[in-house]
């Protein structure tokens, strides 16, 4: 999942990136409010963790801005403790969801978790598709009684494909949501990182049907 990050104090918006790569998110960062507006509203982003004193625009006009244009991303914004009349304002602009800082990380992953849409009838924090389960909590991930190790990206690029269960995605949407704006993907890095998946999700399980499916001229599929 894919994470933009708009906060104009770097000491803050680094640590929360650091942070979130380790949780396997792909984060971009905006230091200042166009910016901000700029990538939100070009690019797809799964989240937007957002502050609200920024030079450039502010959140409020960010927030308001990005609905007017019909992008329903969802929106957590940060405030400070001395700003939380602001919070209520952030609400009504169409955020999803505030932070008072100083908060904790774990804090920030639980809202961020709660926000990032889930597919149709998932309840709580586990994906399934048939006996395939991922746990975006304690990102373990198991087909029947098998534990499967998976590197960063695999999780990354399973957990995808599992939120969009039963839709076909292509490559480009793919790239959009698993990787980062710096990062380098070359034209077959999606087909990479789609072969070390089945050969851990889909090839030792000899008796049981793929999961992943290839539509040739569209994309991929995980359905059971
Ligand atoms: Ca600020």
């Amino acid at each position: 999942m894919r994470i933009l990050i708009v906060e104009d104090e770097h000491r803050i918006a680094t640590s929360i990136k650091k942070g979130l790569e380790l949780e396997k998110y792909a984060v971009d960062v905006a230091f200042d409010g166009r910016d901000g507006f700029d990538l939100a509203s070009t690019e797809e982003y799964d989240c937007i963790i957002l502050d609200l004193m920024l030079p450039g625009m502010d959140g409020l006009e960010i927030c308001k801005k990005l609905r007017e244009k019909q992008i329903h991303t969802p929106i957590l914004i940060l405030t400070a403790r001395s700003q939380t009349e602001n919070k209520i304002e952030g609400l009504d602009s169409g955020a999803d969801d505030y932070l008072t800082k100083p908060f904790s990380f774990e804090e920030l992953l639980a809202r961020l978790r709660a926000l990032i849409r889930r597919p149709n009838g998932t309840q709580g924090t586990v994906l399934k598709v048939g006996n395939l389960e991922l746990d975006t909590v304690s990102y373990n991930v198991k087909r029947g009684e098998k534990a499967i190790q998976l590197s960063s990206k695999e999780y990354a690029l399973l957990e995808y494909l599992m939120r969009q269960s039963g839709n076909i995605v292509s490559k480009d949407k793919i790239v959009t949501h698993v990787w980062n704006y710096d990062d380098d993907v070359l034209p077959n890095t999606v087909e990479v990182y789609i072969r070390k998946l089945r050969q851990k999700i889909d090839i030792p399980f000899k008796n049981e049907k793929s999961l992943i499916n290839t539509i040739r001229g569209f994309g991929y599929k995980i359905e059971s």
